[in-house]
């Protein structure tokens, strides 16, 4: 058997053909240089317009790399031709293999785009032999793809989320869809302005926004802003409801600011007691070391300490989650708030009045606890910082999009005959 008659089965063109196989071993290695030839009598196609036109003349030899076999690189070896498109003129012919000026097969490029969602780009690049570059390159035709050919109706919660972004201080605005039935990233904002937030919803559209029933989010005010504005226009009916995952975040900021500052004045007089206290106050009970048990049972033997206050106070918040009721959770939210603002310590304090001043964003919370994805957020949020982190060498901001979208954003491939990989 032939390779021509693998490719044929694998790869088959309508009004192209196989010409012949040859091993080439240079320096680079071996290689697979596969001839293509158009079928006799088949005229060539206008790559503006796709109408078959009369040929004008040909180019070059051009080189497409396509899926390598036994680790060997498989090229195809095609003399491009002009074609005379009556409404377009001269133009260079389209053909089906691969797109535009691109070296990458369409072929190739999906397949290297499959293996970086399971390997990093970097990986995929030396499993194939291939380029940094062409892996980008591959990946990028795939989100580009995939964003264009995802299905956008049916989306009724969403979830919005600032992430830093590189080292030091930039942020990007994230939108997740957190609906049951689909958990994915839907958009991403190149800062966390009020005006940035904005262009979602243009991007989203009318329609599309009148059909959200949930939008879950934190406490940054540009966000509060644009969502309480939104809220409120015609036949809007979205319920505003902010996340538990950031209200805990924040509790947990609040903490180590209290312990922070007491360590410093324990330290003053000598008293190492603070030291190593970091994660026994800032973990759940459940999830502590022996050691960091041990801890916690010596801070509890010092009446008054602040830390252990505001630690009691951190977890007792925990059975705010627990409420079924609005109502009742309303009436657990003001004593804590309460208990919170006589405690003398600013961080609690300063946390209380926040939460006072979302309390209704709060109980939202609650209401909508059986509707929709809630835990789903949090889960997203890892996985997103997980891939901003490994995306930290790609050195722009485009390349960590295109990253996102295609770990995240759960889009669709281009149906092929063939599965290569
Ligand atoms: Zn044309």
């Amino acid at each position: 058997m032939q390779l021509k008659t693998v490719l044929n089965r694998v790869q088959k063109f309508k009004s192209f053909v196989y010409k012949d196989v040859k091993l080439l071993e240079d320096t680079g290695g071996l290689s697979l240089l596969v001839t293509v030839v158009p079928r006799s009598n088949s005229r060539a196609v206008c790559s503006r317009c796709d109408k078959k036109c009369s040929g004008y003349d040909q180019l070059g030899e051009r080189r497409f790399e396509f899926v390598p076999l036994w680790g060997i690189a498989v090229f195809f070896l095609y003399v491009m031709r002009r074609v005379n498109c009556p409404d377009c003129g001269v133009v260079v012919e389209a053909v089906p293999w691969a797109n535009g000026k691109h070296q990458l097969t369409t072929t190739y490029a999906w397949f290297l785009a499959k293996w970086a969602q399971r390997l990093s780009w970097k990986e995929t690049a030396e499993a194939f032999h291939t380029s940094w570059d062409k892996v980008f390159t591959a990946v990028s035709q795939a989100v580009e793809w995939g964003l264009a050919h995802r299905d956008l109706s049916d989306i009724t919660a969403i979830g919005v989320d600032e992430v830093l972004w590189h080292r030091g201080h930039k942020y990007l605005t994230v939108v997740y869809q957190i609906d049951e039935h689909c958990k994915r990233l839907l958009w991403i904002g190149k800062d966390r302005t009020t005006i940035c937030f904005m262009r979602f919803w243009g991007w989203l559209g009318q329609e599309r926004a009148r059909n959200l029933q949930y939008i879950c989010s934190d406490m940054w005010k540009p966000y509060l802003k644009v969502i309480a504005y939104k809220a409120k226009k015609k036949g809007m009916k979205m319920v505003h409801l902010l996340d538990r995952f950031h209200i805990a975040k924040n509790m947990n900021m609040a903490i180590d600011k209290v312990r922070a500052t007491e360590a410093k004045e324990l330290a003053s007089q000598g008293i190492d007691l603070l030291k190593n206290a970091r994660w026994c106050v800032l973990k759940r009970p459940e999830n502590l070391t022996e050691k960091q048990e041990t801890k916690l049972a010596q801070l509890e033997q010092r009446r008054n300490l602040k830390t252990f206050r505001a630690y009691l106070l951190k977890e007792s918040f925990q059975g705010f989650w627990e409420y079924v009721s609005p109502a009742w959770a309303g009436k657990f939210l003001d004593k804590w708030c309460t208990r919170a603002m006589r405690s003398r310590i600013e961080p609690m304090k300063k946390m209380a009045r926040q939460l006072r001043n979302h309390r209704q964003l709060l109980l939202n919370w609650i209401k909508a606890r059986e509707s929709i994805s809630l835990g789903a957020v949090e889960g997203l949020n890892n996985r997103l910082k997980l891939t901003v982190r490994k995306s930290y060498g790609f050195r722009t901001l485009k390349a960590t999009e295109i990253a996102l979208y295609h770990t995240m954003g759960q889009l669709p491939e281009k149906p092929i005959a063939h599965r290569f990989c």
